[in-house]
């Protein structure tokens, strides 16, 4: 007890780095966006902004500042009550950067932003609409925060022309307090993916559960079957790692054989995309391919 775990052999593999991204990284000098992939060194940049398997480059793009309201055990963001105000520019600089920059598909996330009365979903649904409104080709993605249970504020997102909703319930039902800032829960979580599928069905809704922070194969069976019965369409499963020695402490290293398992088990519950592996991230473009064939 209270020792660290040693990190597995399966999570020091190198992931190849795919051919467009140097391109992405000497244009994102110029460009002035905060990614989380640079800011989280992200071990599937290579991949992710090279393109990869599926030729498709993404990222992951930080709106409203880097300081959030919120402070989770798990997330190593800055952590304010009142960070600086929302730059009223941004939706526009951000979806013209973009634009111009060569993704195919973008994750745009934010930080929590409970001292703004909408939480920022006016400023998220701005920079979609504006971004879409550039470049109609270009697949958006928002992982947005929980608003504290407001739906109007989903609804704004969900109708801003977004092809993926995601948003996060990161651990299992019980784990909840344990995990998130307190102000989150699991059910408050249900409810903004089940409230953005139900104003707009043919977007796919996600979410992303991170493996190794003390859950049981029972808990995490039940909350794979909850976020199905919420109707979410896809879920990504992960490993947990520590970002500093102040935050949660690894509990597992779950076996990529057991990442498997997972996968499987999702697919038979009928997600239509499950990723489970040690490396998949909530914002790995997996996803990517399949929503070029979502109805619209
Ligand atoms: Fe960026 Fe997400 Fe890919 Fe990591 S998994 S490189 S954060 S888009
Ligand atoms: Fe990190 Fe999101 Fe929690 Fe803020 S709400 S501390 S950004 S995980």
């Amino acid at each position: 007890k209270g020792e660290r775990l040693r990190l597995p052999p399966w999570l020091k593999t190198e992931i190849p780095i795919g051919k467009n991204y140097n391109k992405l990284k000497n244009t994102l000098r110029e460009l002035n966006l905060n990614t989380v992939c640079e800011e989280a060194r992200c071990p599937n940049i290579g991949e992710c902004w090279g393109g990869g398997e599926y030729a498709t480059a993404t990222a992951t793009i930080m709106l409203m500042g880097d300081t959030c309201t919120r402070g989770c055990r798990f997330c190593s963001v800055k952590t304010a009550r009142r960070p600086p105000p929302l730059d009223p520019e941004e939706p526009y600089n951000t979806a013209k950067a973009i634009a111009a920059w060569g993704l195919d598909y973008v994750v745009l996330t934010s930080v929590d932003r409970d001292d703004i009365p909408d939480g920022g979903a006016e400023h998220f649904a701005k920079t979609v609409s504006n971004l879409k409104g550039r470049n109609p080709e270009i697949l958006v993605e928002c992982l947005t925060p929980d608003f504290r249970g407001d739906l109007s504020a989903v609804e704004k997102i969900a109708l801003s022309g977004l092809d993926v909703y995601a948003h996060n319930v990161e651990t299992v039902r019980d784990l909840q307090r344990h995990v998130r800032d307190p102000r989150a829960n699991f059910d408050q979580s249900l409810s903004v993916l089940r409230h953005a599928k139900k104003v707009k069905p043919c977007v796919l809704t996600k979410t992303s559960i991170m493996l190794g922070l003390g859950e049981t194969d029972v808990q995490i069976r039940a909350a794979l079957k909850e976020l199905r019965d919420s109707g979410v369409d896809c879920l990504t499963l992960g490993q947990y790692m520590q970002p500093t020695k102040r935050h949660l402490k690894v509990e597992e290293y779950v076996t990529p054989e057991k990442f498997t398992y997972w996968e499987k088990v999702g697919q038979e519950m009928g997600f239509v995309y499950t990723a489970s592996g040690p490396l998949v991230r909530s914002s790995y473009k997996a996803v990517a391919w399949l929503v070029q064939d979502a109805p619209k």
